[in-house]
Formats: structure tokens, sequence, C-alpha cells
């Protein structure tokens, strides 16, 4: 984030003299109060500056590159998370490239009549299943599928950053968000590239605070 001269001087006011007031910055900047409060919002906000009721502002010390880490560090699946899209394990190859396509997804998740995350099923899966001509409504996606326990998975109180080294690590796309139930894993959520590239970009843009 780029700060403005005037933000770059209060930091300095404060690293000086602080704990401050906003009045006693006002003051020394020649100022008044309402024109610094936007300043002071941005700087409180993005976490250069501290704000303690009745004491004034004082310097968190914490360089651009922490600040970021920090943020980083907030950044949960639970917020970027998309709609799961499941399938039973009884249905075809032929049903599963229908879905795909009516879902717009690239993974699905397969699920028992239990509803419990059994496999995962990806646009490559159902390709190598097409090859050689067979007919792909007698083909079960149980057996093309890759199943449990090899499949990844995260919860919703998980961080982005975790996710995402887990995505890079297995070569995968994207991975159901699950919960633990007395029947086993059920399928709350996905997380895929597509949701980790949407809260870089958020990141980079500082919507996320
Ligand atoms: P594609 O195969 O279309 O490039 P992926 O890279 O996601 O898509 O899938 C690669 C392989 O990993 C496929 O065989 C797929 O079944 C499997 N796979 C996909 N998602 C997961 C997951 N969350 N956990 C384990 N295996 C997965």
């Amino acid at each position: 984030m780029e700060l403005n001269e005037r933000q770059k001087k209060i930091i300095e006011i404060t690293k000086e003299n602080g704990p401050i007031t906003g009045e006693q910055i006002a003051e020394k900047l020649n100022l008044t109060r309402a024109t610094l409060r936007p300043d002071l919002a941005i700087l409180t906000m993005s976490g250069f500056l501290e704000a303690r009721p009745r004491v004034g502002y004082f310097y968190t010390g914490k360089t651009q590159s922490q600040l970021l880490t920090d943020k980083v560090k907030k950044m949960t699946v639970k917020s970027y998370q998309s709609i799961p899209v499941v399938v039973e394990e009884s249905a075809s190859a032929y049903d599963a490239i229908c879905t795909m396509f009516l879902e717009d997804v690239g993974t699905l998740f397969v699920v028992n009549k239990d509803g419990v995350l059994i496999g995962a099923l990806s646009r490559k899966d159902l390709l190598r299943a097409s090859l050689g001509n067979q007919d792909l409504s007698a083909i079960p996606i149980s057996v093309i599928m890759s199943r449990m326990p090899n499949i990844t998975y995260c919860h919703s109180h998980d961080l982005i950053i975790d996710v995402a080294k887990l995505l890079i690590e297995r070569q995968i796309d994207g991975m159901p968000v699950v919960k633990e139930t007395d029947k086993g894993l059920e399928v709350t959520g996905r997380l895929t590239k597509t949701n980790v590239t949407r809260a870089f970009v958020e990141l980079a843009e500082g919507q996320f605070d």
C-alpha cells in the first residue's frame, strides 16, 4: 500500500511522540483534527498505528511485509469457499460429464447414500474413461474416481495460504471443505484455485480488512 506524504509525516510524529492524541498530531502539522481524520483512519485500519481510547495513537512498529503477513493469516477458507457440487457414487461417467457442464465446475465430489465424502472426480479422470469408445453411461464413477483415504480436504477455519500450499503440493485444482459427522466427512464447500486467485486479488487491491 502506498502512503501519501501526510500519512508518512503522521507516522514519523507518532513514532517520536506516541502515544499522542489526534489533536496533538493535528497541531504539529498545522491542520485541523477533522482534516486528519481520514488519514488516521487509514493508518489505523492498515495496522501502522494503533488507537487506544483516552490514550492516543501509537506506532505499532510493523513493516509493510509484517502487515501483509498479518492479513494473510486472517484469510480463512470460510470467506472464500464456493458451493460444492456433489454426485452420488452410483452416477455414471456420462452423468458426471453432464453435471460438470451444467454446474460449470472442474471437480465433482463423490458421496455415498449417507452423503459422506468417498471420492473426487476431475475432468481428466473423465477424459481417461472416454478413451477407447466405451459406453460412458455404463461406467460407474466409483471405478474411475480418486477415493478416500487419498482425498485432500480442508475445513472452513483453515487458512487460505495453507490450502494453497496443499493445492500446489498435491497437484490438484480443488478440494472439498468438510465437516466431521458421526457417519464420516460431510462436504460443506469447495475451495479451488479460482478461490485462491480471488483472495490474492482482494489482498492486492486492499479490499481485505
Ligand atoms: P485434472 O485431472 O482435470 O487436471 P486435477 O489436477 O484436480 O484435475 O486432478 C488430478 C487428479 O487428482 C485426478 O485423478 C483427480 O481425481 C484427483 N483429485 C482431484 N481433486 C482431488 C482431491 N481433493 N484429493 C485427492 N485427489 C484429487
